[in-house]
């Protein structure tokens, strides 16, 4: 039997990368979990839409609810603002609208969901559990704004589903298992439905043997994006660098001149290799300046920093009794960025108060893969060849 420890690994957080690269649980072995701000900033926004979601489904009565509300402004004032209420809020209405379109539905919040029999000691928490004759549907928030996050074929969710459908499985006679997931900040909203037996076939056949391997740290390494990126040995790990020093090794056709399938493999390496030496940066940086190490050759130096003025008033009387005006020596003042517009205002009243003149303007281009959701833009050529077609039709 593994120790408690191990089990704990077992994350459904963590499900892409320990089920993408099992060792990657023994290399994490003796790396502390560290706390972001962003961190504390979701579970409050977790808490908020758990107290908004259990007035709106009759669970809590309004009394109560608009004292705990007051009550939970004033303890998270860090974090609570007119921005997050309106996000809680979109998240919230997502949530309504998935319960009401279902028959004979129950809804239950902050489930505690056990994946043990398929992940050792595996479990975790489903922000919300919809029940129904013959579905059942999980809905995960993420308060992050990161990146768009998707549900389809996403572990993490599918274990939440999983321990879902092996807790109410007794009483109902599921079909399908739906998982959503809501990232209101991005305006975001992702479905995945799998039948019941399919998700069963990934858990027996795919899940159960990767957590045992992973238990016992056997299995091959696999670095790739998905799955070094939360890694907590990314900065260690000499699979992950062999894999990225492979393109030194590379073997050029035409040994003078890139050609493009050569640009592709680059660019398709490009971000990996990036995000890996900005990892080896950061964590030598770290363990230099804050654990003593010695790294050969490197040392640890004052970086460069930006005069500042200590004391404006008295910089601002000075220049005036000099005779320099107000004009010359003070900035006009500006507006705050949008984001702290909204944070103050509310992202629906902003929109409603000044909505006409928030623009988007055009995103300058960016190279992505081919499988990105956004639309091709033409190229500058076709673009002209385009142009030319009109005239010479025209
Ligand atoms: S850094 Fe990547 S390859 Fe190495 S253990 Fe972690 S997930 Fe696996």
């Amino acid at each position: 039997m593994a120790s408690p420890e191990i089990h704990a690994k077992l994350s459904a957080s963590g499900a892409k990368r320990w089920l993408g690269c099992p060792p990657s649980v023994r290399m994490e072995e003796g790396f502390s979990d560290k706390s972001s701000v962003y961190a504390e900033e979701g579970t409050v926004a977790h808490s908020l839409s758990e107290l908004k979601l259990k007035y709106e489904t009759g669970k809590m009565t309004k009394t109560i609810y608009n004292k705990r509300f007051a009550r939970f402004k004033e303890k998270h004032s860090d974090y609570y603002n007119a921005a997050m209420d309106d996000y809680t809020d979109e998240y919230v209405a997502v949530v309504l609208e998935h319960y009401h379109a279902l028959e004979n539905p129950v809804i239950e919040l902050e489930v505690k969901v056990d994946f043990s029999e398929w992940v050792p000691g595996g479990f975790g928490t489903s922000d919300v559990v919809i029940t129904s004759d013959k579905l059942i549907e999980v809905i995960d928030l993420k308060y992050g704004k990161g990146i768009p996050v998707s549900a389809e074929n996403n572990p993490q969710i599918m274990l939440y589903g999983l321990g879902a459908y092996a807790a109410y499985d007794m009483i109902y006679d599921f079909e399908t298992v739906r998982m959503t997931i809501v990232q209101p900040r991005l305006g975001d909203i992702s479905t995945f439905e799998i039948s019941v037996p399919d998700l069963l076939q990934w858990a027996n056949d795919y899940v159960r043997p990767r957590a045992q391997m992973a238990e016992e740290g056997k299995g091959e390494f696999f670095p790739s994006e998905d799955t070094c990126q939360w890694c907590k040995a990314k900065a260690i790990c000499k699979a992950r660098a062999d894999k990225n020093l492979e393109i030194v090794q590379y073997e050029f056709a035409d040994p003078n001149e890139l050609t493009p399938e050569d640009i592709a493999d680059i660019l398709g390496r490009a971000k990996e290799i990036e995000n890996w030496l900005k990892d080896i940066k950061d964590s030598s940086l770290e363990k230099v300046r804050d654990h003593g190490l010695h790294i050969p050759g490197w040392k640890l130096v004052e970086g460069r920093s930006n005069r500042k003025i200590t004391d404006t008033d008295a910089v601002t009387l000075l220049l005036d009794a000099e005779g320099y005006t107000e004009e010359q020596i003070m900035k006009p003042e500006s507006l705050r960025s949008l984001t702290d517009l909204e944070k103050l205002v509310g992202k629906k009243n902003l929109s409603a108060l000044v909505g006409p003149y928030i623009v988007k303007p055009e995103g300058a281009p960016v190279l992505v893969v081919e499988t990105d959701k956004r639309p091709e833009l033409s190229s500058l050529d076709s673009a002209n060849e385009d142009f030319e077609g009109v005239n010479e039709d025209g």
